[in-house]
């Protein structure tokens, strides 16, 4: 489900009370996955690609919520998460090795600005200021949908467990009287982790240059597009963020790789209770401020 693998993990008495829950939260994702696909022509989110360049589209308050959100964390970034990267971004299909030309990525780079989109809060709608614009949720959407779950989870009384969405994941509580123990991906060796993490009751949210991408003449096409070239942002890795929110962890992820290790974890200190590790493109790590790495061994 939305494009990567979902799992639920949950601790319940009744095995048959646990996995009716375990199957409500899948429900619960396909809910949002059905307002927030643009893979699904008849999403929310893809009428509003097909008509709110000529006229204000409806939306429900969920996915407007979700947008307003979304413009926030641009104006946050500096620009650097921007739904509206699709406006080029939809010419790249990383399964099929397809990437737009010079011409395409020249002609929307001027679509690529998320002031261009307009959402009036009363009227519930979205409007496009300029032809041509595309919002994709692709960078916040997961992160909305494990946070939503571990919503639902609570309120039902669980109090561990696990909702991940591809790169994101939302911890409830902790193991059981224990930290989770999260792992982060070796960029380069799949299978491979780098460094492990102790947990509880946070989020916890992974971009990388590996899950899509492909390679041509030496150079890596991946799906995290940096507004300002139209073109996969360069010098990372990987980017890990932890903190309480996964709808923020989920899409500063995408912008610290957007944003580079320096700028990237310099905004990250802004953020009281965030953290971030950073993994460059010579595989070196860096870590923010409030997650030193652990002191070496001392040598015998
Ligand atoms: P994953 O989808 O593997 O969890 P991310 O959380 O980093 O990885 O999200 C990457 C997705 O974010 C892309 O597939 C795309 O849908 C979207 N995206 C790419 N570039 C940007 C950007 N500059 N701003 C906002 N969203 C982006
Ligand atoms: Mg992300």
């Amino acid at each position: 489900m939305m494009g990567t693998e979902i799992s639920v993990h949950l601790w319940h008495e009744n095995a048959e009370e646990g996995m009716s829950l375990v199957e409500e939260t899948f429900t619960e994702i396909t809910r949002i996955e059905a307002l927030m696909s643009t893979y699904i022509e008849g999403s929310e989110i893809s009428e509003i690609n097909r008509s709110a360049a000529d006229a204000p589209v409806v939306a429900g308050d969920e996915l407007i919520n979700l947008i307003l959100r979304s413009l926030d964390i641009s104006v946050l970034t500096h620009g650097a998460f921007d739904i509206t990267y699709d406006s080029i971004g939809q010419y790249y299909d990383f399964r099929e090795r397809r990437r737009p030309d010079a011409a395409t990525i020249q002609e929307g780079l001027e679509r690529i600005d998320y002031r261009l989109v307009e959402v009036d809060r009363l009227e519930g709608t979205v409007q496009f200021l300029a032809p041509g614009v595309r919002i994709n949720l692709g960078g916040i959407a997961k992160g909305y949908a494990v946070e939503q779950a571990v919503k639902l989870l609570r309120s039902r009384g669980i109090l561990h467990g696990i909702v991940t969405a591809g790169g994101d994941s939302r911890l409830l509580g902790d193991r059981r009287g224990q930290p989770f123990m999260v792992g982060i991906r070796d960029p380069r060796n799949e299978g491979e982790v780098v460094l492990t993490i102790p947990l509880e009751d946070e989020a916890i949210s992974t971009s990388g240059d590996y899950e899509r991408y492909f390679e041509e003449d030496g150079k890596r096409y991946h799906h995290i597009i940096e507004p300002m070239t139209g073109e996969p942002a360069g010098g990372i890795r990987s980017t890990t963020i932890v903190g309480p929110d996964a709808v923020l962890t989920d899409a500063l992820s995408t912008s610290v790789f957007v944003l580079g290790v320096d700028r990237g974890l310099r905004l990250i200190a802004t953020l009281p209770d965030y953290e971030g590790i950073v993994i460059d493109a010579a595989g070196r790590l860096f870590y923010s401020d409030g997650l030193q790495p652990p002191e070496p061994e001392p040598a015998e």
